[in-house]
């Protein structure tokens, strides 16, 4: 007998049908003996739903009224699926976050988990129920309805799986895992059947959003290994665990392009010390996520400074760095908006030398240029033209041989 916590997205439950599917799911796990418990989100658009219907009703909502509205998806939910599984035969019972004893800080709309009393669910699996949990809530000291952010069920997941000490937490969504690179883009992506915390982590903040990142290090620190599969199909997924030796064989894991981003050039400010300070603290200020930062050179006395940013944030970031130029003698800002950030990623690179040439040559042939470069110990990302992104994934994934069943491994 093990001890399950299995996750079930918006679209796993979008309609009855898909919750009479999902119910029939649990039932089949526990009828091979297992503890089951379950954590839902809002069927798919009902938490946008109840966002619209806030908006229209008052364009500044109190944060403690938000919460107490968008609880209401996941609340719906865990009812229907306790319901359906009482049809079914199952002894199952629904609780809240907070009935659930999920406690979290007092921050609403974006609470953090402070700790999960146990006893509260170990009870009702001990006298043989599922349990459902609403994801996505808990309470605050003071007994206040909270919720965790956007995507905010499977951080709720896996902190009950650490909690409950669970032999497995899964995580069934509408995708069949973690892939090599987008399929849409790359058709000879494939599934990736393990990955470490640290890979799923980059390609997470990537393309591949098939999970909340805050989530992936929530399971990182507590060492809580989960599956990721999909709810529409019985196949196995992609486990995401520590990191095991036998992960660096594999040089790269997977590559995808972040189509998001916007590049902003800084040109002709005096090259003195402060004035990169003087930049970056004003972006700081108007709240602008930095990503990628390179200068060149300075010549006679004059710099370019170069930077990512998040493309919403493109002409908030323009306004701040517009203001300040005067002072930094003279100088131009400019936005370039139709870029992509293609990254490489694989825990494998730490030990495997000739991965930039490697990437650099397909690039190369595939006649897509470089704008910027950027390394980290399992990353490399590099600014293209975002016409060429496509092409530029494909040409990597193919150079790292990622649609074959064992990648090999290239340099030394
Ligand atoms: N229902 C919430 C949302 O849409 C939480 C979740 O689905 O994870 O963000
Ligand atoms: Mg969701």
């Amino acid at each position: 007998m093990a001890r399950i916590v299995q996750k079930f997205g918006g679209t796993s439950v979008g309609d009855l049908d898909r919750i009479k599917e999902v119910a029939r799911r649990i039932k089949a796990t526990r009828d091979e003996g297992h503890e089951v418990v379950v954590v839902v989100s809002a069927r798919s658009g009902v938490t946008n739903e109840l966002l619209a219907k806030a908006a229209a009703i008052n364009p500044q909502p109190h944060e403690r009224e938000m919460d107490m509205l968008l609880a209401v998806g996941e609340q719906e939910t865990i009812a229907l699926m306790a319901m359906a599984l009482h049809a079914l035969g199952v002894p199952a019972t629904s609780r809240t976050g907070g009935q659930a004893g999920i406690l979290t800080s007092p921050s609403h709309t974006r609470a953090r988990i402070m700790r999960i009393d146990p006893a509260k669910l170990e009870d009702r699996l001990k006298a043989g129920e599922v349990v459902i949990v609403a994801g996505f809530q808990g309470i605050d000291l003071e007994g206040q309805i909270t919720t965790l952010g956007r995507g905010g069920s499977d951080l709720s997941a896996v902190a009950l799986a650490a909690a409950l000490h669970a032999d497995l937490c899964q995580i069934f969504t509408d995708v069949e895992g973690v892939y090599t690179a987008d399929p849409r883009i790359v058709p000879e992506a494939r599934l990736i059947p393990e990955i470490s915390y640290d890979e799923m982590l980059e390609l997470a903040s990537l393309g591949s959003k098939v999970m909340q990142a805050r989530s992936v290090e929530l399971a990182k620190k507590y060492g809580v290994t989960f599956e990721v599969r999909s709810s529409f199909t019985q196949n196995p997924g992609t486990i995401v665990k520590e990191e095991v030796v036998s992960m660096e064989d594999v040089v790269v894991r997977g590559a995808a392009a972040d189509k998001d981003q916007a590049k902003i050039i800084v040109s002709n400010i005096l090259d003195k010390p402060g004035s990169a300070a003087r930049v970056f603290q004003a972006l700081a200020k108007a709240e602008v996520l930095v990503d990628m930062i390179v200068q060149n050179v300075g010549r006679n006395g004059i710099a370019n400074l170069t930077f990512t940013v998040p493309r919403g944030d493109a002409r908030r970031a323009e306004a701040a760095v517009a203001a300040l130029l005067d002072d930094l003698g003279g100088g131009h800002v400019t936005v370039f908006e139709s870029i992509a950030k293609l990254s490489v990623v694989g825990v494998g690179m730490r030990n495997h030398s000739g991965v930039a040439a490697t990437v650099f040559t397909a690039l190369a042939e595939a006649g897509v240029n470089i704008q910027m470069i950027s390394t980290s110990e399992i990353k490399i990302s590099l600014i293209i033209d975002l016409d060429q992104a496509d092409r530029a994934t494909r040409a990597v994934h193919a150079a790292f041989k990622l649609g074959e069943q064992a990648p090999a491994a290239v340099g030394g």
